[in-house]
């Protein structure tokens, strides 16, 4: 019995543990997949596989040597972890040139020198560029894995010399089991939770140490629900309440909670530009979220909607929409998406998206 953390995405797992086994990891690893599904827990398995000092290799990461302990503490010497920091949530290129210098010098304790870079998508192209030469003449003891919520933002010089590992959605049972398995939930409560969280395990170890979260997740969609049957100037009034519960959502899921009550709303001069993007980031997830549903909900599905007391709404709503009009919405929802990581501004869109979504017909 072996220490891996991961849950579900047996191809991925699979491929780690051949490299700990072997100890034979790539030079660069890309892991890709949304928020929370367990990118940053399988980078934690390779570190922890690659620096266990079990002697037996099929034994690691065994979770009790001193190395494993280390990695679980993150003060392993040999594990270096970058992740977005400072106003603009970015990783800077001065975290990169400290980064680049290590991974040349030998490993202090173990055989390897691991690098988890958490949010890559929040590297800029300069410090992608400050990376590459790393990547393209690898020291012989250092791994460097990149993790990334959008792929797209990655340099294509950058994730050509990475193996890449896409992380697609885990079983609704297996993050049951999780959430029980760690005590954080019954069984009625485990099967709840693991629907809200929708293939992301982190999400719903999150949402099982949040009550308060679930709520305000609920109070969104149901709003967002609530305006197909609305006109635009009520669509337009509401758009500063949904950024107020996306900004609380997101302090709550960042863990940053006591911080969301100053948060009134994000049209007021008090909240900054990240956190205002973060917050309509959060509505345009649960917007998609929901807009998915009513697609699911109009073509007679339900079984794996994310919240099945919408579900006869749902229905009645996406009876009297057009799907052509929903379909349009959500390409142009996606789009958004990335622009609002980008340059748009965030009221703007919501703005712009509160107008476009389809009109519930009078019953
Ligand atoms: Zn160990």
């Amino acid at each position: 019995m072996n220490g891996f953390r991961t849950r579900g995405h047996p191809i991925a797992l699979a491929a780690v543990r051949r490299a700990v086994r072997t100890g034979r990891p790539p030079h660069a690893m890309l892991i890709v997949g949304p928020d929370g599904v367990g990118k940053t827990t399988l980078a934690l398995d390779l570190a922890a596989g690659l620096l266990c000092v079990d002697p037996d290799p099929a034994s690691r990461p065994c979770r009790d040597c001193a190395a494993c302990r280390k990695v679980e503490h993150d003060n392993h010497p040999d594990l270096h972890r970058l992740m977005p920091e400072g106003a603009g949530d970015q990783i800077r290129l001065v975290q990169v040139h400290a980064l680049v210098a290590e991974l040349a010098l030998l490993p202090m304790e173990g055989r390897w020198r691991v690098a988890i870079i958490e949010a890559a998508h929040r590297l800029n192209p300069d410090a992608q560029n400050a990376l590459l030469k790393t990547l393209e003449e690898p020291v012989g003891a250092a791994c460097i894995v990149l993790v990334a919520d959008e792929p797209q933002s990655i340099l294509p010089t950058v994730a050509s010399r990475a193996a890449r590992v896409r992380l697609g959605p885990v079983s609704r049972p297996e993050i049951a089991a999780l959430l029980e398995d760690r005590g954080v939930a019954d069984a009625a409560r485990s099967t709840s939770i693991a629907r809200a969280a929708r293939g992301r395990p982190g999400l719903g170890m999150t949402l099982a140490a949040l009550p308060e979260a679930s709520i305000v997740a609920d109070r969104l969609a149901r709003t967002l629900l609530d305006l197909a049957r609305a006109d635009p100037s009520v669509r337009l009034g509401a758009v500063g309440g949904l950024v107020a519960d996306g900004a609380a959502l997101d302090a709550m899921l960042r863990g940053e909670g006591s911080r969301a009550a100053g948060v009134t709303s994000a049209r007021g001069a008090r909240v900054a530009p990240a956190e205002r993007r973060r917050a309509a980031a959060r509505v345009l997830a649960a917007w998609r979220d929901l807009g998915r549903d009513l697609f699911v909900a109009a073509s007679g599905g339900g079984h794996e909607l994310n919240d099945p007391q919408l579900l006869e709404e749902l229905r009645d709503v996406a009876s009297r929409v057009e799907m052509r009009d929903l379909l349009a919405f959500l390409e142009r929802l996606d789009a958004l998406i990335a622009a609002v990581e980008g340059y748009a501004n965030p009221e703007l869109v919501l703005d712009a998206l509160a107008l476009a979504w389809p009109r519930a017909r009078a019953a």
